[in-house]
This record gives structure tokens, C-alpha cells and sequence, in this order.
């Protein structure tokens, strides 16, 4: 079990500005990158470059400078769809994030297709983003929504898809992986599943996309949604995958410039796909510097991003372990989880966890983690959550689990 950081992983953390930064006088240790990624120094370069050379509005100006954005954000959308195993690249529509493209399938899809008697099956580990548009859409269609449950290792009990799953269900969203428990799903087999009743699949990517290889069709599920801003990308950039038979029959979900084809007195005709659902002004700069954090994943590779933060997971929960009195949630088995650990010590608050952890320059969140359902399946209100990316290392694990003793020195063993 390795002690200290192997120097590639070392030069990788030094790409990235915000961690080089004391934080309470302490060196940082950034452990809340399941809520938002620090961004490479490549990424805020790029970021400044478009705006200080090529900043334009896309698609409409015929000029040098809109020429180049419209080029630059066009060839991200390329580079994304080809990131997620995507066909074709106009099967991406570009969003704010994860939220923003769950949305816009509960809206248009959901509200043209849904109707009484129909149902959603949802995941009892779901994301809010991956309830509420369902229960704002079930609300207004008569849809019910059903929910695939949990185990105590926080793991989908898939035995009862065979009750679950009838020719009523109209649509399966699952989360690809937890953010509060760090359950990795076995999205294909669940997909397969839904298939055999002609159930379409959603997928919440937003904890995969950044950690591992995802391949859209190889998943074979329908939509898939991810967010920029957990992957070395900017925030308020993120996107939609649909098959795009799905995306060319859905109806548009904002109106306005950009997404439509003649605009009459009473009526308009829609743009083709992608931009019928891109009304308005895009974030051009997000989506181009979402293109440089993805070339930035390549570079350093899944494989080897997979394998750091299981060395950095493995020692981090052999450490918790050793040091006792320590509640972990989620699998045991390794191959089912990925870098997220959610917590509670005996009577110390999440709350007071992480303001102890703060004052030693210790970033964890604490919380529900927008994951209430969650909470509720365990009997708590909050864990505190540590989670690893590319630029942690075994000494980060130490600085936490150094700040954890303190915990226990103050509120007692647990
Ligand atoms: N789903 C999951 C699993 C997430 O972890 C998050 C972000 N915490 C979201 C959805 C929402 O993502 P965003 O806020 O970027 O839209």
C-alpha cells in the first residue's frame, strides 16, 4: 500500500493552480470533487484565450472572430459526443450541466410522451436532479413514479426489476454512479432489462463522466447527462446525449433565437438537431473549454485515472479502518464503488466535521448531498462526504484522516 504520491501524479496535481494554496495556513487538501472539480491550468488558459482573441457570438456572425467560435464551439461538441461514444456529434445538445439536461428530457420528452397510468422508475440513490423534473412532470401528466430500492451496502436491489418493469414503464433514470454513496451501477444490465418492456434509459453521468471511460452506445441506453464543471471544466457547461431519432422527435424545450427555422405571426418551424434545443446565446466559452478538460482527461488517461483513485480509495478506507470509530456507507467491494466516501463518527455533526477539517485546511463536504432518499434509506440526516479525483494522493488521505483524530479528540471515540 503506497505512502506517499508517485511523482507522475505529483507533476499531474501541480497543473492545477488551486491546489497549490494554503487554506487556513495549511497546505489545501481538496477532498469535494464530487461537488465541483478544481480546472487545470490549461483549461484557464484556454479560457482566457477565447475571450481575449475569439470571443463572437456563434452561428450567425459573418466575421473572422464569430467565425472562429463557431468553429471552436462546433468542434467541442465533436470532441464530447466522441468523448461518450457518441455517433454523431449532433446527437450532443449542449447545457448548463446535468440539472439542465435532465430537465430538458422531463420537459419535452416527458410532457409530450408521459401520460396517466404511465410510469418512471426511478432509484431510491437518485440525485434531486434526477427526482424533482420527474415529480414536476408526473404532477402535471398523471404519470407514477416508482423507485428500484437500495440495499445496506447502498447497492440497487435489481432482483425486483422483474416486478418493477412492466409494460407500463415508459422510462428507467438511474445514476451511472452515486454521489453520496459512490455506488457504481450496473447501468448495461439494467438497460437490457428496461429494453425487454420497451422502457427508454436515462443515465445521470454526473460522477461518471469524470472518473471513467463511458461509451454511450456500449451502454445502450438512451439519453445520458453529464456536467463540465466535475471534470476539469468550467462551470455552467455540460451536455445532453440522445439517440438521435429520440432528439429529432422530441419538441423544443426553450424557444427562442437560434433554434428555429421561419418564425410566423403564430407559429414557428424548429432548427435540426442539436439546435432546436439550444435557444439563445450559448456558454460558448464553456462548451470550448469543456473541449480542452476532455483532451486534458485523454492525455493522462481512464486507465490510469481509474487505477489512482482506486490506490487512493483502498488506503483511504484501510486508514478510516484503522483509525475506528468511523461509519463508511456504500459497498465494501472496491469494484463496485468509486472514489466518494460518505461518513458519520458517532455524535459529531457532519457540520462539525467539516469545520474541523476546514480549520486544518481539510475541503469535505457535509450534508445530504442532494440525496435525501438517501439519508432516509440509512435512519441519518447528513453524512460527511471525502472524495478523491486525479489530484489526490495518500498524503490528502493522511491530512484527513490526521483532522479526523482531532474530531474524535474533541467529541469523543464515536
Ligand atoms: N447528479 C449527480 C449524481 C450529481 O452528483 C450532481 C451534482 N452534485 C448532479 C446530478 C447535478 O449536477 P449539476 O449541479 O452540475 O447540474
Amino acid at each position: 500500500m503506497p505512502t506517499s504520491p508517485r511523482p507522475e501524479w505529483t507533476a499531474v496535481r501541480a497543473q492545477f493552480p488551486a491546489m497549490t494554496q494554503d487554506v487556513s495556513g495549511h497546505p489545501l487538501v481538496y477532498l469535494d470533487s464530487a461537488a465541483t472539480s478544481q480546472k487545470p491550468r490549461v483549461v484557464l488558459d484556454a479560457l482566457a484565450k477565447y475571450y481575449e482573441r475569439d470571443n463572437a457570438n456563434v452561428h450567425r456572425g459573418i466575421h473572422e472572430l464569430s467565425r472562429r467560435a463557431t468553429i471552436a464551439y462546433e468542434e467541442a461538441r465533436a470532441k464530447l459526443a466522441s468523448f461518450i461514444g457518441a455517433a454523431d456529434p449532433s446527437e450532443l445538445v449542449w447545457t448548463r450541466g446535468t440539472t439542465e439536461a435532465i430537465n430538458l428530457v422531463a420537459s419535452s420528452w416527458g410532457l409530450d410522451t408521459l401520460k396517466e397510468g404511465d410510469e418512471v422508475l426511478l432509484s431510491s440513490m437518485e440525485h434531486h436532479s434526477n427526482i424533482v423534473p420527474w415529480q414536476l412532470v408526473a404532477h402535471r401528466t398523471g404519470a407514477r413514479l416508482r423507485y428500484i430500492e437500495m440495499d445496506d451496502q447502498g447497492r440497487l436491489v435489481l432482483d425486483d426489476l422483474s416486478e418493477l418493469l412492466t409494460e407500463r414503464t415508459r422510462l428507467v433514470a438511474v445514476t451511472h454512479i452515486s454521489n453520496a454513496l459512490g455506488t457504481v451501477n450496473p447501468v448495461r444490465e439494467i438497460t437490457e432489462h428496461a429494453k425487454k418492456v420497451g422502457a427508454l434509459v436515462l443515465v445521470d453521468g454526473a460522477q461518471a463522466v469524470p472518473h471513467r471511460r463511458v461509451d454511450v452506445q456500449e451502454l445502450g441506453c438512451d439519453f445520458y447527462a453529464f456536467s463540465g464543471h466535475k471534470m476539469c471544466g468550467p462551470t455552467g457547461s455540460g451536455a445532453l446525449w440522445a439517440r438521435r431519432e429520440l432528439l429529432e422527435s422530441m419538441p423544443p424545450y426553450h424557444g427562442g433565437g437560434e433554434m428555429i427555422r421561419i418564425v410566423g405571426r403564430d407559429s414557428s418551424t424548429w432548427a435540426e438537431i442539436p439546435h432546436k434545443f439550444e435557444a439563445g446565446t450559448p456558454n460558448i466559452a464553456g462548451a470550448i473549454t469543456l473541449g480542452v478538460a476532455a483532451d486534458f482527461l485523454d492525455e493522462v488517461g481512464f486507465d490510469a485515472i481509474a487505477e489512482h483513485e482506486r490506490e487512493v480509495l483502498a488506503y483511504a478506507l484501510q486508514r478510516l479502518d484503522d483509525l475506528g470509530g468511523v461509519t463508511v456507507y456504500g459497498p465494501t467491494d472496491l469494484d463496485e464503488r468509486s472514489g466518494v466516501i460518505s461518513f458519520t463518527m458517532g455524535d459529531a455533526h457532519p457540520h462539525d466535521i467539516s469545520t474541523i477539517l476546514d480549520s486544518r485546511g481539510v475541503a469535505i463536504r457535509a450534508g445530504h448531498h442532494c440525496a435525501q432518499l438517501v439519508m432516509k434509506h440509512f435512519g441519518i440526516s447528513a453524512t460527511a462526504r471525502a472524495s478523491f479525483y486525479l489530484y489526490n494522493s495518500t498524503d490528502d488521505v493522511d491530512r484527513l484522516v490526521e483532522g479526523l483524530a482531532s474530531v474524535q479528540e474533541i467529541f469523543g471515540p464515536g
